[in-house]
């Protein structure tokens, strides 16, 4: 057996206020003049001084607004690639993302796809990227997602939605200021932060857990215990807390693999557009038979936090739209052999989860 050999993320800081620093990691980066940095940044932070008045824009930098409303998508990244090629003089000095999960993974998938050539479908899958990612820096302003850590940018494209999984995704530079998570709305904050809690939950219940991923998982499920049901901190401290443990759910599932709840949620996300982290709290709410420690607890942290989901979002949906969803679901191999092991085939079938998303 030959054991994976993985990249990591090059650098890091950490700290509140560590953002005032960017300057300080950029500048012996930049390669030329003529070689701006280009900062993708949630929209949701147009107008606010205080986060895009520290943004040490020189030369021709630039700041690209995105929309974190949906997922990012293929052609979204071919035509950002496209106007940043079109807009510099040189290749640019590097890609820097500041959001969420969604704002991170465009990042990433940006920097790659500026070196690499054609569109960035055909590098949907695993060890499809051929050439090296220029620099990129990723600053996440919510935590959960462990997209800063992370050897994958999950796209929709249009055959499939999946990651584009190689070693040039991960961050050279991430920082990690969990000042910039203060202002993240309560609901948000509880599916993004769920989104690390269904990591652990599925990394520590996989057939695939190893000694690696575990040391990393049980930590997260200690800190998500600690914030969502414990009341354990003060909300600054929640804050650093929350981001280290999306970090360390981040490294559980680099050496293991999630499992139904994502292999689930991607198809609600390809059908519906559901995006991921709420989409995970959908269908991990259905999930006891799989997970029943881990759902229990989930919906006590629900009802601490006066969470309503939304129901019956599978109530008028076609055949059709069920097969789509399923096929999706089900094309995550890798996901179900983690969860059931390898003979998954026998028990999950296309009427079983037809079922299951049926009492979503
Ligand atoms: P998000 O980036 O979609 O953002 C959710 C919402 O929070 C948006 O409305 C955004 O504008 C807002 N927001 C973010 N930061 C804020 C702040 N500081 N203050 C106020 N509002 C703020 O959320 P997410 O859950 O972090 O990311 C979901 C995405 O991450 C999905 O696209 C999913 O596919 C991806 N993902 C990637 C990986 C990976 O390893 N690459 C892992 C899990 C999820
Ligand atoms: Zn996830």
């Amino acid at each position: 057996m030959s054991y994976r050999n993985y990249p990591m993320v090059a650098r890091i800081v950490f700290g509140r206020g560590s953002f005032n620093q960017l300057e300080d990691l950029l500048e012996p980066k930049r390669s030329h003049i003529d070689a701006p940095f280009i900062f993708i940044v949630d929209d949701v932070f147009k107008g606010n001084a205080w986060l895009t008045g520290r943004i040490p824009l020189k030369y021709d930098d630039k700041i690209i607004y995105v929309s974190a409303n949906e997922e990012p998508k293929t052609s979204q990244i071919d035509h950002l690639v496209e106007q940043i090629i079109l807009d510099t003089k040189q290749k640019p000095s590097g890609i820097i993302g500041i959001g969420g999960g969604t704002v991170l993974d465009i990042a990433k998938a940006v920097s790659i796809m500026i070196k690499n050539p054609g569109l960035s479908s055909e590098y949907q899958g695993w060890d499809l990227v051929k050439n090296e990612a220029i620099y990129h820096v990723g600053i996440p302003t919510i935590s959960g997602t462990g997209a800063e850590v992370s050897r994958t940018t999950v796209l929709t494209g249009p055959e499939r939605k999946l990651g584009i999984n190689s070693d040039y995704t991960p961050f050279d530079q991430v920082v990690l200021d969990p000042e910039l998570t203060k202002d993240v709305p309560k609901d948000q904050w509880f599916y993004t932060g769920m989104d690390c809690y269904i990591h652990c939950v599925e990394s520590l219940n996989g057939t695939f857990l190893n000694a690696f991923s575990q040391s990393y998982g049980e930590k997260a499920l200690e800190l998500c215990k600690a914030i969502f049901i414990e009341d354990k901190y003060s909300k600054e401290e929640a804050e650093d807390q929350l981001m280290m443990a999306s970090w360390h759910g981040g490294m559980s599932i680099a050496y293991s693999q999630v499992g139904v709840a994502h292999a689930m949620s991607y198809g609600l996300g390809y059908l519906l557009g559901t995006k991921h982290g709420i989409g995970n709290c959908i269908v991990f709410d259905h999930l006891e038979e799989f997970y029943p420690e881990g759902v229990a607890l989930f919906k006590q942290m629900k009802v601490k936090h006066n969470i309503t989901l939304p129901q019956g979002v599978c109530s008028n949906l076609s055949d059709a739209d069920f097969n789509t969803m399923i096929n999706v679901a089900l094309s995550l191999e890798p996901l179900w052999e983690n969860a059931i092991g390898k003979n998954w085939k026998k028990t999950i079938t296309p009427e079983k989860l037809k079922a299951l998303y049926k009492k979503m």
